[in-house]
Order: C-alpha cells, then sequence, then structure tokens
C-alpha cells in the first residue's frame, strides 16, 4: 500500500514548477489531487501526467484570492473524491523591487496571493478536515523569509507564513490536522528564470552562481521540494507539526 493510498490533497499553483512537482508526488504516493491554478485549462498538463502514470487527478480554476473561487475548489474536491486530508499553498508571484520603487500595488499582490491566499485555503479546508479529525496543511514559505535585497513583499509574505503556520498549528492540532511549513533555496522553475532575467543574465548562469555559494554545490529541483512535502503529509510525520524545514542545500541567504 502506498503512503497516501486512500487521500485526497488540494495542491495550489499546480499547473507547472514546484506545485506541479507536489502534485505529481502526491498522485505517485498514492493521492488523488486537485490541481488548482488560476487557468483550469493550464492545470490540464498535470493532471495528463499524473493519469499517465496512473493516478487520479482534475484540474480546477481559481484564484485563491477570491473566497468563492477557493471554497468552491475545497468542496469539489470532497465531492469528486470523498474528503480533503491534505492541503498545499504553494501558489505565489514576485514583484521585486527595491523599497523606494516599490509600488502599492505589488506589495498588495504578493500579500495578496501569498498570505490572504493561504489564509482563505486553510480556512476552507478546514472545515472538511475538522470534521474529519485528520488533515495535513502544508505552506511554501521561502530562504527569502530571512530577508532579500528587493523583496521586502516577498520576505514579508514568506516570513508572514511562517507565523501562520505555527499558529495553524496550535489551533488544528488537537483535531488531528497538522500544519507545516517548507522554506525552498534556489529551485529552478519559472520563477528563478524570471528572477535572471530581471538582473539581466541567463537562468543558467544565475543557478550556476547559486549553486557555487550553496554548500551542496547544486542548486534545487522541484522534485527535492515534492520530496519533503510527501513526507510532511503523510502519517510518518504525525509529530511534526508547526515547523518550517529550510530545504535549501544548506544556504539560508
Ligand atoms: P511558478 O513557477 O511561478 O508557479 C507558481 C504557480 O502559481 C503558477 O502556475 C501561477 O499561475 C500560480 N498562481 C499565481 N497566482 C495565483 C493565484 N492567485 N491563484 C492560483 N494560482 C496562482 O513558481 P514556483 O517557483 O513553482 O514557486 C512555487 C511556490 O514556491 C511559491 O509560493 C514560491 O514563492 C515558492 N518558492 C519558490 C522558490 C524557487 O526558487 N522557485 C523558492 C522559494 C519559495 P500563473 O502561471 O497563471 O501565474
Amino acid at each position: 500500500m502506498a503512503a497516501l493510498d486512500g487521500r485526497v490533497a488540494l495542491v495550489t499553483g499546480a499547473a507547472r514548477g514546484i506545485g506541479a512537482a507536489v502534485a505529481g508526488r502526491l498522485a505517485a504516493d498514492g493521492a488523488a489531487v486537485v490541481v488548482l491554478d488560476l487557468d483550469e485549462a493550464a492545470g490540464k498538463p498535470t493532471v495528463a501526467a499524473i493519469e499517465a502514470a496512473g493516478g487520479r487527478a482534475i484540474a480546477v480554476g481559481a484564484d485563491v484570492t477570491d473566497a468563492a473561487q477557493v471554497t468552491a475548489a475545497a468542496d469539489r474536491a470532497a465531492q469528486e473524491f470523498g474528503s480533503l486530508d491534505i492541503l498545499v499553498n504553494n501558489a505565489g508571484v514576485t514583484r521585486d523591487n527595491l523599497l523606494f520603487k516599490l509600488s502599492e500595488q505589488d506589495w498588495d499582490t504578493v500579500i495578496g496571493v501569498h498570505l490572504k491566499g493561504a489564509f482563505l485555503a486553510s480556512k476552507a479546508a478546514q472545515k472538511h478536515m475538522v470534521a474529519q479529525k485528520y488533515g495535513k496543511i502544508v505552506n511554501l514559505s521561502s530562504v527569502s523569509a530571512l530577508g532579500n535585497r528587493g523583496q521586502a513583499n516577498y520576505s514579508a509574505a514568506k516570513m508572514g507564513l511562517q507565523g501562520f503556520t505555527r499558529t495553524l498549528a496550535i489551533e488544528l492540532g488537537p483535531f488531528g490536522v497538522n500544519v507545516n511549513a517548507v522554506a525552498p533555496g534556489f529551485i529552478v522553475t519559472e520563477m528563478t528564470a524570471a528572477t535572471a532575467e530581471r538582473l539581466g543574465i541567463t537562468p543558467d548562469e544565475l543557478a550556476a552562481r547559486s549553486a557555487e555559494i550553496t554548500p551542496v554545490r547544486r542548486v534545487g529541483q522541484p522534485a527535492d521540494i515534492a520530496s519533503t512535502i510527501a513526507f510532511l503529509v503523510s502519517d510518518e510525520s504525525s509529530f511534526i507539526t508547526g515547523q518550517t524545514i529550510y530545504v535549501d542545500g544548506g544556504r539560508k541567504l
């Protein structure tokens, strides 16, 4: 029997990057997966890959900052697959700029997607989890939570998610719900490719520079995050809650 047989997972921002890898890994471990992204069509390739590997998944279009859409997505997971056991708050955006150039809109967008999005999705999911006295929530933080030039908005959101994680762990622990965060370092995705573009270098150059100053001498791949999350949502980690695990090859900043 696979670790997540019979479980149902909702992964936000799962059309690509880390979210797609997490969705694929949880499905490979036996979970039925709701692949949530802004655009339902964008989630279809993730679903197709899961189905091709023998797993079960559906794509759902929803904006995590919209309470009605997120609640409908969580309820749909339970209707389609019979429960909602696992939530991975992964949807994310960056709007980098130095403080004096950072617009109010870019502040609101980043805080909105990461913090309000995780709040709304967790609130929608906990209804199912508390009722069944079982659940696992994982929030995507970042090494940028510790401070990163040009990312005041993103850094604040990612450190905010660590406090959010600890508080939900306290509130939901008595109901059988574990809540943890994963804080990735440099992971090769479109998000880091966009960072390279802003710096005027290629994604490969940025990855090479990052690898050089990372103790394990490589950058991370989405699968590195997916395997950590697979552990945190399994029953192997049921005494771990309220934690933030840095998955960064040993490089904090
Ligand atoms: P990515 O490749 O940019 O993927 C993010 C996904 O989230 C996209 O599919 C995006 O959809 C979706 N999304 C954005 N806003 C959304 C919303 N309002 N509602 C629903 N979906 C939304 O990013 P990634 O690199 O895989 O990062 C995933 C998570 O890990 C993020 O929370 C990120 O902050 C965190 N993280 C990443 C790294 C890294 O090095 N890559 C490091 C630390 C933390 P669209 O394509 O339609 O915008």
